[in-house]
């Protein structure tokens, strides 16, 4: 099944022993040159590369803050040694966090620090060297940005931002990463990761009416481009065509019909996923949002909601209105942006819809909470609302719920282990290995509880489980929308 070893699910997790460099081969495809450049970089490797990666390191460490307060302040505890599900999963020590971060702050102390710029063997300081790149390359690809480490850290040290500053640098030297680059050069072009082109959108959109229709007798529609719709709703893509994500669409599109709020999809912002948090490129992110800003000013609608995504609603729910505020043309009772979890709580809440949790008999269910969404983001208005939020929405959606155990989930959730720009066929040694404590976790509940169902509310995961899942034995079709079950249980036409 696959030319690497799959680790083996222990019954208690272990922290294993190191195996030096055992991950070094670990390295994604490089963008190719029409795709650095249409990012604004080099298209390959420039000459001067050290001197402009080195020029480019002491401006992001003087303009991001959090960046040389982190290089600066690590002590070697040790205590994020242990927390890294690719460390667990790889027995590589430059999977440690510490280690991930020590690969950029040998360089940075050696160019802007006096200890290393004087005495660099006394502090651990290195120049930049091919070597160095090479070992950059590998090991920030094999960091999902899932910002676990930090949580353990004493100091708050957060290596997903380490890891976001080695990449924009390296996408700066000319060495970017295929998967990611070729995605945003796809948004800019097209609107969206999957190049799907507007006649194919609203093709796919009539189709799933006609679907819907089909299985309940309902007329539920998926508008787009709706011109005066209240709301506008911006989905990761996946969501189109995949399963379980196309489930979830219905799910949404079956709550607005009940809620009588009229609502659109976009073809320009037909995207609600933003890679440019993964390659660490503010300026890059902010074109992608702007797509949002400009689609909900075309439509004239007042309110902009997201669908299920992760890394999305943390570049939403912590970037949206600077990078593309204001957004004082919506309407200010409704907070800016919104969840699709907080839109149906709310309606739960109200009994404006109505479940039966018996259509989900067949499934006992557990929930995933995915790393941007839990350690990077909030949602509804009460302090870990984005854990209260879409377990209360599942409880209200099925019978049979079981959490798996308490270090794995909350704020101390275990990546899916293709986030952060992992999502790709030619890094699945690290995702199916980094999988490894989520599924661990998952086994136990499985064992103990008789779940047979994971949910989850991020693109990401749910097609990165759908990939690892049989690796571990486990079926790919036990990852599940949380609004594939709303979906289920919705009662429609109950509410008109
Ligand atoms: S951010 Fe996540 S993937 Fe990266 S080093 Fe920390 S725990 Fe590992
Ligand atoms: S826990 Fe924080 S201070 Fe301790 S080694 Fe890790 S990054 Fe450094």
């Amino acid at each position: 099944m696959a030319d690497f070893e799959i680790p083996e699910l222990k019954e208690y997790p272990v922290i294993p022993t190191i195996q030096e460099g055992v991950m070094a081969h670990s390295k994604p495809f490089v963008a190719k040159e029409e795709f650095q450049q249409a990012l604004g970089f080099p298209g390959k490797l420039v000459d001067n590369w050290q001197q402009v990666a080195i020029d480019k390191m002491g401006e992001l460490s003087g303009k991001y803050r959090s960046l040389a307060v982190f290089l600066d302040s690590c002590v070697k505890c040790g205590a994020c040694t242990d927390k890294c599900h690719y460390y667990l999963g790889t027995s590589d020590p430059k999977n440690m966090p510490v280690a991930r971060q020590d690969l950029y702050r040998k360089v940075y102390r050696r160019y802007y620090t006096f200890a290393g710029k004087y005495f660099p063997k006394l502090v651990g300081a290195t120049d930049l060297t091919k070597e160095v790149l090479d070992d950059w390359y590998s090991y920030f690809h094999q960091c999902s940005q899932c910002r676990r480490c930090s949580v353990f850290c004493p100091y708050g040290i957060d290596t997903a931002e380490i890891s976001m500053a080695a990449r924009e640098v390296m996408d700066c030297i000319g060495v970017g990463q295929k998967y990611c680059n070729e995605i945003i050069a796809k948004v800019y072009k097209i609107g969206n990761n999957l190049g799907l082109p507007e006649p194919a959108l609203a093709d796919t959109l009539e189709g799933l009416e006609e679907d819907i229709e089909d299985d309940t007798g309902v007329k539920v529609r998926l508008p787009l481009d709706e011109k005066g719709a209240e709301v506008l709703l911006v989905t990761p893509s996946a969501d189109f065509f995949a399963e379980p994500h196309v489930d979830g669409l219905m799910g949404y599109a079956k709550v607005f019909h009940e809620s009588g709020i009229s609502w659109t999809l976009s073809s320009h912002a037909s995207e609600a996923a933003n890679f440019g948090m993964f390659i660490g490129s503010y300026e890059n992110m902010r074109k992608v949002s702007l797509r949002i800003r400009e689609a909900a000013l075309d439509l004239g609608v007042k309110r902009i909601i997201f669908g299920e995504c992760g890394h999305a609603w943390r570049v939403a729910y912590s970037f949206l209105n600077t990078l593309a505020g204001p957004f004082d043309f919506l309407d200010p009772k409704y907070p800016v942006p919104q969840h699709i979890m907080e839109f149906t709580y709310d309606l739960i809440q109200r009994q404006a819809i109505t479940l039966d949790k018996s259509a989900n008999d067949d499934m006992v269910l557990t929930f995933h909470d995915s790393c941007n969404v839990a350690r990077a983001s909030r949602m509804g208005p009460m302090p870990g609302g984005q854990f209260i939020l879409p377990r209360e929405v599942i409880k209200a959606s099925c019978n049979h719920f079981y959490d798996m155990p308490q270090d794995t989930i909350h704020d101390a959730t275990f990546c899916c282990g293709g986030g952060g720009g992992l999502l790709t066929d030619d890094l699945m040694e690290i995702r199916v290995k980094g999988a490894l404590p989520r599924m661990e976790a998952l086994k136990h509940v499985v064992e103990n509880y008789g779940v047979t169902h994971m949910a989850a509310i991020c693109a990401i995961c749910k097609s990165q489980f759908t990939k690892v899942l049989p690796y571990y034995g486990f079926k790919m079709d036990s990852i599940v929308s949380v609004h594939q079950l709303v979906s289920n249980a919705i009662v429609l036409g109950n509410k008109q």
